[in-house]
């Protein structure tokens, strides 16, 4: 049985462009959100060996620090040609400046030095909710793709070179609610983080609350 969260509760993020997503996400539920960023709370160390474990270090590290209950994301994109790189090392691919250009220009040229024509991708968000008495919910979200010429400049990350399936346009051309999704009704979403959370809302958040 899943715990409801009402109040506040801590983004166990440093990343702008996540925070304000998540932000988004949370509005229709009248949860009051503060971010890890914001409180100046420090990045733990991320040394897990797949998303859900470095989200759950993430999100504990921030109920501890303030006694409040704390959301993390850890997120990345997988590449099918490049055996799920750059996976958990999503971010550190781009550097400390954030270089998502030539991190996005690594992958096709690691695809054309492999000499691999498959283009097929997917991002993947875990997200945890974690309590200050050691309760942990997690929810996993998938989106699946091809990679494309860079296109737009919305979003943040890798969005420009991801075309969803079923989609004409990729991530970077579209706008938040676009890429996000979001269908209440019938408990659906578009992208990995909006999958992930419209579970972790059904089982954990109060509408209107
Ligand atoms: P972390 O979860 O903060 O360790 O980093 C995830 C990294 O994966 C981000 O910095 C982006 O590079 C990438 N990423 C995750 N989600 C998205 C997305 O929705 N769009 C584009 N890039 C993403």
């Amino acid at each position: 049985m899943s715990r409801r969260l009402t109040g506040k509760v801590v983004i166990a993020t440093h990343n702008a462009g996540k925070l304000a997503e998540m932000r988004t996400l949370l509005a229709p539920f009248g949860i009051q959100a503060v971010s890890a960023g914001e409180l100046g709370l420090p990045e733990p160390d991320e040394t897990g060996t797949m998303f859900s474990e470095n989200a759950a270090i993430k999100a504990r590290a921030a109920t501890e620090a303030t006694g409040l209950p704390a959301f993390a994301d850890d997120s990345g994109l997988c590449v099918d040609g490049l055996d799920g790189a750059p996976g958990i090392f999503s971010a550190r691919w781009a550097g400390p400046t954030k270089d998502f250009a030539g991190a996005m220009a690594r992958i096709f040229a690691e695809l054309d030095r492999r000499g691999v024509q498959d283009r097929r991708a997917h991002f993947v968000s875990a997200l945890v909710l974690a309590w200050p008495d050691g309760h942990t919910e997690l929810f996993e979200g998938r989106v699946f793709g091809e990679l494309v010429e860079a296109r737009g400049t919305a979003g943040f990350g890798y969005d420009p070179i991801f075309r969803p399936d079923g989609h004409d346009r990729t991530f970077g051309e579209m706008t938040a609610e676009e890429k996000h999704g979001v269908d209440w009704q019938r408990g659906l979403g578009l992208s990995h983080r909006a999958r992930a959370f419209v579970d972790l809302s059904r089982a954990c958040l109060v509408p209107g609350a």
